[in-house]
């Protein structure tokens, strides 16, 4: 399968790529590792005349700690997202996530705004972004606008960007003292597979009272996007963190939050009761970092 001819466009900053993508309009795509865009392009399902590579814009590839959140810029790649020690210290879910992507050779080329911009529902980095509350940031010409990660998606293959917006990264917030986080892939082979399911949890707890005060639990591959699981959330709010609190918001969560289909990879009902099962390892592995935290 041939590459389709298209003009290639390398600007060297933003403002520059935002002119371009102004003024080719729809007849621009953006290109950041090209892992999904030059196999789309390849199989005809996308069709464009000009390609506005990012890959030039350096800012976009800093990874730069601030006094409560870290900035992760749109292009900055798995395996330098996985190398970087604010991540390995302070967002374990996120470095997993980047960690069982594709493959190494995928993992030096896939950023994770072209993971989040892809808006697969199996995407590896998107349950991470959603339990550390991650803001998107979004750029125009002469305009910029921030959308909570849960506002970001909006179908398979769909987000909120809008076709002359360029996304620049995602803010973080630094998650605070005996807060910790787990995610785990479930896919039919170890490596380059398309997630059946895909869970991340969050768990902060109060040490004076030993309760849960914050949690955050993202389902992926079992509803059109990437979900949050409300119902199992405000289960475990409030409750003592042991395993007959993280066994109840596993069932609130395979019970109630997904919406799973049957595919060749697995049966809705499959998928269902490995919600039940990842939510509640989740869970429990995000406790046990939290007590260390
Ligand atoms: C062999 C193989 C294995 C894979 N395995 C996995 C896996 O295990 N898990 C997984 O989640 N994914 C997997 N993928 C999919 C892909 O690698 C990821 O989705 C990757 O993160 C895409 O990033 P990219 O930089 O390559 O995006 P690109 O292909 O460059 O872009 C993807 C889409 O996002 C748009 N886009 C990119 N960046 C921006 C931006 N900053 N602003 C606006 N629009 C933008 C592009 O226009 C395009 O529509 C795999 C792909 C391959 C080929």
């Amino acid at each position: 399968m041939l590459l389709p001819m298209f003009e290639f466009h390398e600007p060297l900053s933003i403002e520059e790529a935002l002119e371009l993508k102004k003024k080719l309009g729809q007849n621009a795509r953006i290109l950041a590792g090209g892992t999904d865009l030059l196999v789309h392009l390849k199989k005809k399902l996308v069709k464009t005349d000009n390609l506005i590579s990012l890959s030039r814009i350096k800012a976009l590839s800093l990874i730069t700690e601030q006094k409560d959140s870290i900035f992760i810029g749109a292009c900055a790649t798995m395996a330098q997202i996985s190398r970087s020690p604010v991540i390995a210290k302070k967002f374990t879910a996120l470095k997993s996530g980047c960690d069982n992507l594709g493959n190494h050779l995928i993992r030096n080329r896939a950023t994770i705004g072209g993971n989040a911009c892809n808006a697969s529902p199996a995407g590896d980095t998107l349950p991470a972004l959603l339990i550390y509350d991650s803001v998107a940031l979004l750029e125009s010409y002469g305009k910029k606008r921030e959308i909570p990660i849960a506002d970001f998606f909006t179908g398979p293959g769909k987000s909120c960007i809008q076709p002359d917006e360029i996304l620049t990264g995602f803010r973080l917030p630094i998650p605070t003292d005996h807060s910790g986080a787990h995610y785990i892939q479930l896919g039919k082979r170890k490596s380059s597979e398309i997630n059946v399911v895909n869970v991340a949890s969050f768990l902060e707890y109060d040490p004076g009272t030993k309760k849960v005060i914050t949690t955050r639990i993202a389902l992926g591959s079992v509803a059109a996007t990437p979900i949050r699981a409300a119902r199992a959330e405000a289960a475990l709010l409030g409750q003592a963190p042991e395993e007959a609190s993280f066994f109840a918001a596993a069932e609130m969560a395979r019970r109630e939050d997904c919406r799973p289909i049957d595919d060749f990879r697995g049966t809705a009902g499959y998928r269902q009761a490995m919600v039940g099962v990842l939510t509640k390892r989740t869970l429990a592995t995000a406790y046990e970092r939290a007590k260390g935290a």
